[in-house]
């Protein structure tokens, strides 16, 4: 058996293991510390944004910032269906209620028009929502102008997920700077890695003093632990800081690299559909900046002679190469059956059609050509 190639894989500079040597040369093996403190500023740097806290994960950066809301139980808040289920869960650990919507064709995230209608209803029924969250899926930014609009339109704070977005801008203004609170997630999958992390971000200084303090338990200004609020153990340790400092080192690097992935992809399936097939890949609409976290694809068998995202998936696999369907979308979800969805279809078809090709910064030419190989098959087989 060949060796896997993995669908996106830790990709570490070098620089990691300095930056770790360092925590253990002098000791800070212990959440909070120098590297956590740098972190936050190489953060705050690269997307421009004023103030971050780096956090155990994307998810505890998502609950801080409904906590710090005042999102309450039976509160509505809308959120993007088509995502990961780490977007919309923090909602019910607030005891609130998710409202879905779906995307629009142009970006696949959460379609503007579709959102206004689910916060009129929302009125209507009387209940405003408390918070809005958009997701810049794949790494493609959702249109920020129309949701800044809204937000400001109806007084409804907006939650930026840019957890997978790192290094993508609409018009040079960088995901993470968008949200009255955004978050940023460094888990094993994405285009920076630390392991297991994530940052919560904001222009306003307070809202991330508080996330600080919620996020270290809760501990009054006092000689003994005195606590007059609930805490949470969500701060990023000194180690993992560090292996983030080295992952920010090439951070433009690795999103030059998932870049021209996607233009060997391009390229590659440009050339299929010359030969009859409608292989499609989703383009950045003006003034978009894709850091193209994941390459995706949509397949219609109507229009490639009956090949489906699962023929192109199980050929993949038979070479151990990993591929997976897009995120299935949340209004779709067996836990969130129950959960109010406006929409018109849009996610559910991308989730039906479409797949996620192999996007690591540390593909090989030897992984790519295995790729093709297998894909040529494919599409020479029929
Ligand atoms: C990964 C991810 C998260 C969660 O981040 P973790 O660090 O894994 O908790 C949230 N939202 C989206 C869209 C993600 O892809």
């Amino acid at each position: 058996m060949n060796t896997k190639i993995w669908l996106s894989s830790p990709h570490m500079s070098g620089h990691e293991e300095i930056f770790v040597k360092e925590a253990f040369d002098t000791n800070w093996i212990a959440p909070l510390g120098p590297h956590v403190d740098g972190l936050e500023q190489d953060l705050q740097t690269f997307t421009g944004n004023s103030h971050a806290a780096a956090l155990s994960s994307g998810t505890a950066a998502l609950h801080l910032a409904l906590i710090l809301l005042n999102v309450k139980p039976g509160d509505l808040v809308i959120c993007q269906s088509f995502t990961f289920s780490a977007s919309a869960n923090p909602i019910v650990y607030q005891g609130a209620i998710p409202v879905f919507v779906d995307s629009e064709k142009d970006t696949w995230n959460m379609d503007p028009i579709y959102t206004e209608q689910a916060i009129e209803d929302c009125i209507r029924k009387g209940k405003k929502p408390a918070a809005i969250i958009v997701v810049h899926l794949y790494g493609m930014p959702a249109k920020m102008k129309a949701f800044k609009d809204l937000s400001e339109r109806y007084d409804i704070p907006l939650v930026e997920d840019a957890a997978e977005a790192l290094g993508a801008h609409i018009d040079g203004k960088m995901c993470g700077s968008y949200g009255k609170l955004s978050i940023l997630s460094f888990n094993g999958n994405k285009i920076i890695t630390t392991s297991g992390g994530g940052a919560l971000l904001s222009s306003d200084e307070a809202l991330i003093k508080k996330a600080r303090f919620l996020a270290t338990q809760a501990r009054d200004q006092a000689p003994h632990y005195q606590h007059s609020e609930i805490g949470y153990n969500y701060r990023m340790s000194n180690v993992v800081a560090a292996i983030g400092r080295g992952q920010m080192m090439v951070i433009n690097e690795r999103v030059n690299q998932r870049r021209s992935n996607f233009e060997r992809y391009l390229k590659y399936f440009t050339e299929v559909n010359n030969r009859g097939f409608r292989i499609d890949l989703l383009l950045e609409p003006d003034g978009f900046f894709a850091n193209r976290w994941l390459t995706t694809i949509t397949v219609e068998p109507e229009k490639n002679k009956g090949i489906t995202r699962e023929t192109i998936r199980v050929a993949l696999e038979k070479d151990n190469i990993e591929s997976r369907p897009l995120w299935k979308p949340m209004h779709l979800q067996p836990v969130f059956a129950n959960s109010p969805f406006y929409g018109n279809g849009t996610s559910e078809h991308l989730f039906e059609t479409g797949l996620c090709l192999p996007s690591g910064s540390n593909l090989t030419e030897v992984d790519f050509a295995r790729i093709f190989k297998e894909l040529d098959k494919v599409f020479e087989g029929v």
